[in-house]
């Protein structure tokens, strides 16, 4: 199967061709760097790391760009104020110190998810004058224009609006928020840059006065400063679909830049099955989930579900992606045992086709898990009737190339892998004595037990299935 994607803008699986052969251009919408990553931003950073890995093992040169947005989100203002600011003046902190601290916070934990860097991280705060420069091109293309200090972008004049999210002119009015004072022409229009009002803490002189850009801004900008005015590959949260990528298309269309060919749109994490919700403080930062599960455990388990579909988090998905990944390291490690220096020709070659056909098949990553979990199965056999050395190299290569490789995920813990598999075991231990305590009717044992846990900062959970534990 040749390698396809369910292109966004097209909607439809559409076989890849890269804009130059060999080279693939890829822009991923990044974070606002304005708190602690979450688990929301786990997501889309795995799926683009596999996309990549993937690309590269199929021999093309990828250049992989990703914003981080340092300016502030304006589609989220909240009474007017810049998240950035309003977080700044919270912490007493210089916009530029939240948003540095909060940058090293989410590379730190992509690194921990065994997400490789980028090769170009551009800041929203670097690129001004890029912004500055469409702008004046939109308006010199009378498809903008300027009130009091804001330049808007006209929607009226650039027909194709709307042709990424599908939504008719009706529904494109719907989407828009309601604002109390606006001097827009249509309220469709969308600012490409923004006059700053007293006491807005990040602000740059422009030829319309002193303000800053609109969001939707940044990433048309820096896409194509780096990937070129037409590129593969753009991708973000299916939420960003509209307005932020429709934004985007619409600058860089209207300013005769053909922008990307293929859209992809990951889906939404859920918590125990429900959205995430900050406000409602249902969510959990990344710092949060590893103290509990291993980063690895998290990316193995954001990879068995197809990135267009809804990954749930639970304590009980979790620790069965836990093991599933145990499993596979657990016949990595024996298959390793007695390997040969040579690797027997031709062996998995079945198992290979099979896991790049879910690849190609719009990168579906359970699918390929699943081609892994029944080659472990075969090893497992093989190893029970007397393995000859030169299969098991054959097998060890083959985790090599497509769990390390490919996936990301290395096939023997690390020391801190390794603890967390020691400390499920060890509580695992525990609850089990306790249990039988309370077949035994000895309450007085059973109860000890479990203040002796949270002591600990272990917390039990008596549920109709068992015990169950979390890290208080
Ligand atoms: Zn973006």
């Amino acid at each position: 199967m040749a390698l396809t994607f369910y292109n966004s803008l097209t909607r439809n699986k559409d076989e890849f061709r890269p804009v130059v052969p060999g080279h693939v251009g890829i822009y991923m919408c990044g974070p606002t760097v304005y708190s602690e990553p979450h688990l929301g931003h786990a997501r889309g950073p795995v799926v683009f790391d596999v996309l990549r890995r993937w690309l590269e093992h199929e021999g093309y040169r990828v250049r992989f760009v990703s914003n981080v947005t340092d300016v502030g989100h304006l589609s989220d203002v909240e009474e007017g104020e810049d998240k950035l600011a309003k977080r700044a003046q919270l912490e007493r902190l210089e916009p530029m110190e939240v948003a540095e601290k909060y940058f090293w916070s989410y590379f730190d934990a992509m690194a921990r998810l065994r997400v490789r860097r980028p090769d170009v991280v551009p800041r929203a705060s670097g690129h001004i004058i890029e912004q500055i420069e469409l702008t004046r091109a939109l308006l010199d293309g009378g498809v903008a224009y300027v009130k009091d200090g804001n330049v808007y972008f006209d929607v009226s004049a650039y027909q194709p609006y709307g042709e990424l999210s599908g939504r008719d002119p009706e529904e494109l009015l719907e989407g828009t928020r309601v604002e109390v004072r606006s001097d827009k022409d249509d309220p469709r229009d969308f600012a490409l840059w923004k006059k700053a009002e007293e006491g807005h803490i990040m602000r740059w002189p422009s030829p319309w006065g002193e303000g800053f850009p609109g969001w939707h801004l940044e990433c048309s900008v820096m896409s194509t400063k780096y990937l070129g005015d037409e590129f593969d590959i753009h991708g973000g949260g299916l939420d960003l679909i509209f307005p932020h990528h429709e934004c985007e298309i619409a600058q860089a269309r209207a300013a005769g830049k053909p922008f990307a060919r293929v859209w992809l749109h990951w889906n939404m994490i859920t918590l125990e099955g429900e959205k995430m919700a900050k406000s409602k403080n249902h969510f959990v930062t990344l710092a949060q989930l590893f103290e509990r599960y291993d980063p690895v455990a998290v990316r193995f388990h954001l990879l068995r579900s197809h990135y267009r579909s809804v990954s749930d988090f639970s304590d009980d998905s979790l620790t069965a992606s836990a093991q599933g990944l145990r499993r596979l390291r657990e016949t990595y490690r024996l298959v390793s045992e007695g390997a040969g220096e040579t690797a027997e020709p031709g062996a998995f070659e079945a198992a290979r086709a099979a896991f790049a056909e879910a690849m190609n098949d719009d990168l579906n990553t359970p699918q390929a898990l699943a081609v892994l979990f029944d080659a472990a199965r075969d090893i497992n056999r093989a190893l029970e009737a007397g393995a000859s050395p030169a299969y098991r190299a054959a097998a060890r290569a083959l985790f090599d190339e497509l769990l390390d490789g490919v996936l990301g995920v290395p096939p023997t813990a690390d020391a801190l892998g390794q603890s967390h598999d020691l400390l499920d075991g060890l509580v695992g231990m525990l609850l089990e004595e306790r249990q039988r305590a309370r077949a035994r009717r000895d309450f007085a044992t059973a109860d000890a037990m479990r203040a002796r846990l949270e002591e600990l900062g272990i917390e039990v959970e008596d549920t109709a299935e068992g015990s169950r534990w979390k890290l208080g």
